[in-house]
Order: structure tokens, then sequence, then C-alpha cells
């Protein structure tokens, strides 16, 4: 730390994004990226826009806007689009906390909520999963804190009902509940509709995952005109510019082939629930998953050494130290081929082990 560094940030630990060794060749099952590249037209549509570099982008992300929102059936003025969702939530945290009204989130979820409201010297009430690592939505009625969910959750890939989120909403009528749905399309319920219903609903939702675009950075949200404009006033406050022109044409392209990346979807689906039954025939626990990846555990070896073997073996995994899920695993979904050499190298570690 140099003796500038502003002390209000002095006591930060910020958030660890999933490792991305140079090394050598990894299988990577780590951080929940699609493992089907953008469609040819995301690509086509990219090497043109590249000509046009000098210029600034858009800072209004019109024409992406325009096609998230009637891809999502809502207005324009519903939508902000970001440099990826990580974006929009801090922006959120920003626009709708501050140091009298903190936020709530689940002791096991998405490790960045808790960097966020460090980082805008927001308290937060950490709220415990149940044994079984669902969320009790009744947790979550009536708080004094805004709220924020990931569904499905990470790591643990288990999701609300839109049912049980809308009971939620409407519950906390004077909070913002922010929904994050950056795994919706792998089999959660989504509640973006809800959003016409309810003024204090944000759904925030990724290109990272379904839509093959992790290093796109493109994520949005979409809640009330109101709720939109504050965090207008944000990004404008920031960074005007926060989407980039390639970004914005790979984006508005990606809707248009919306049937390709859906498609995507189901096969990780399918791989998903091929992996999972795998895994439990080798003796793994693992937890019900709506999302890219899967949350295992097994008594035969801890979840350190498996990630660690896994890693010499050239497959990353992602392992979390936290106690109360430190014997588990988080393993992205990826192609047939990639999961069958997981599913080898474990069976080769767990022979090892005997
Ligand atoms: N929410 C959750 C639950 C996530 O796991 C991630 C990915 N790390 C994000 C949001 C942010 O994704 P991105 O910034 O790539 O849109």
């Amino acid at each position: 730390m140099s003796r500038f560094f502003s002390q209000k940030y002095s006591r930060l630990t910020p958030y660890t994004p999933g490792e991305q060794p140079k090394d050598m060749k990894y299988v990577k099952l780590n951080t929940n990226e699609s493992p089907y590249p953008p469609s040819k037209e995301v690509y086509e549509a990219v090497m043109e826009e590249a000509k046009k570099l000098h210029l600034y982008s858009d800072p209004e992300c019109s024409v992406l806007t325009q096609k998230i929102a009637d891809r999502y059936g809502v207005s324009k003025d519903m939508v902000l689009v970001t440099n990826g969702s990580d974006e929009i939530l801090n922006f959120a945290f920003m626009a709708f906390c501050d140091s009298k009204r903190g936020i709530a989130f689940a002791d096991i979820t998405y490790g960045f909520y808790s960097v966020f409201a460090d980082l805008n010297g927001i308290p937060y009430k950490i709220i415990s999963l149940k044994d079984d690592f669902t969320i009790d939505p009744g947790d979550y009625y009536d708080l004094e804190e805004n709220i924020v969910i990931a569904n499905p959750n990470a790591p643990t890939g288990i999701a609300l009902s839109r049912a049980e989120i809308e009971a939620l909403v409407k519950k906390n009528p004077e909070r913002v509940v922010i929904i994050d749905e950056a795994y919706v399309d792998f089999g959660g319920e989504s509640c973006v509709d809800l959003v016409k219903k309810y003024d204090n609903l944000l759904v925030t939702m990724t290109f990272s995952k379904s839509r093959s675009m992790a290093g796109g950075r493109i994520g949005f949200g979409i809640g009330s005109a109101d709720l939109i404009s504050d965090l207008n006033t944000i990004k404008y406050s920031t960074n005007p510019y926060n989407v980039n022109r390639i970004s914005q044409v790979a984006g508005a392209c990606a809707i248009d082939n919306d049937e390709y990346y859906m498609s995507n979807a189901k096969e990780i689906i399918k791989n998903r629930e091929y992996t999972k039954k795998r895994l439990e025939e080798l003796g793994f626990e693992v937890l019900n998953s709506s999302a890219n990846f899967l949350f295992a555990k097994s008594d035969k070896i801890s979840g350190q050494d498996l990630y660690l073997k896994l890693k010499s073996k050239g497959v990353l995994v992602r392992h979390f130290t936290k106690e109360k899920i430190k014997d588990f695993n988080r393993i992205t979904i990826g192609t047939r081929d990639q999961m069958d050499i997981l599913i080898e190298k474990i069976i080769c570690i767990l022979e090892e082990e005997k």
C-alpha cells in the first residue's frame, strides 16, 4: 500500500476473480464461462465495428438497449446496459444504499456483494442459508435493509421459484430488491416480468454466461424507469462510455442470434445433468443446480486436495476456503468432452487416494 492510499479503502479486501493461469493449457471449468464461441454473426459484426474504434461509443447504448427491451418485453427506459453485470450491481449499491440504508444477502453467495458494500461504506446483514444450502425466503421478509439475491445462487446453483421471489419483493415494498439472474438461462425461473408490477425490483443479467461473451463485458439491469434513472445518474457520474462500441454491436447481434445461444444453454443443461449423475455414481454429494455449474463434494477426498490434484492433471475447478463450503468444489459445465475428461481425472485421483 502506498502512503497515498485513501484511509477509507485501507482495510478493503478486493474480490478475488477465478484464476487464469498461463503456465499450461487447462480444461477450464473454474469461472463459469461458456465453452461455446460467439456466433459467426457476432464475430463478423465485431470485425466491421473495429473500423470505427477511433470514435467514442454511444453512451446510451441505444441499439443494444432497445433489443434487450424488446427481448424481455419492457420499455427502453426500464433497461440499463453496463460493463458486465458487476458494474450494474456496484451502481445499484451506490444508488440505493448508504451508511444508513444497508443491504442484506446470504452468507454463501456471490463474493462481490460484500466487496461492493465495503467499497461504498455500506453496512450489511448476512443471512445464513439453511443446512441444505437453500435460501429461506421468509428470512428476507420485512427487512430494514435493501436485499440482493443471486437466483440461481452461486456457488450452490440452487434457485428460488418466481413465486418465492415475488413474495419477498411484496414483503419489502420500501426496500430495493436486487435479483441477480446471471445464471437464469440454465434452468432458473426469471422474475423479470415482475418489474412491471413492482417498482422496488431490479433484475440484473449478463452476457457472460449463456451468451458466450464473458470477455465482452456486457451486463444489464431491468427495473422501473425511476430505478433505471437513478442508476443512470450514477453511470453518468462515473463513466458515461462504460460499454465500448465493439461490445455494443456484439451484444446487439447476440440478441438477434438468441436461438443459437439458448440452444447452447440447453446443451449445457444436458451436460450438467450427465455430469451430476457421473459424480453421484462416484459417491459425490452434488447440489441440485439450475446454473451452468455444479457444487459437489466427496467424503473420499477434501475439497482442497481434489482441486489441487485436478489442477496438477490439467483441469481447473473453483475451490472456496470459507469453512461452510470448504469441502466442495464448484465445477463449471463445459462440453461433453470436457466433462468426460473431468470425470476420468477424478476416477484417477480417487484411485490414487485408496
Ligand atoms: N453475478 C453472479 C452471481 C456471478 O457469479 C457473476 C460472475 N462472476 C456476476 C454476477 C458478474 O458477471 P459479469 O460481470 O461477467 O456480468
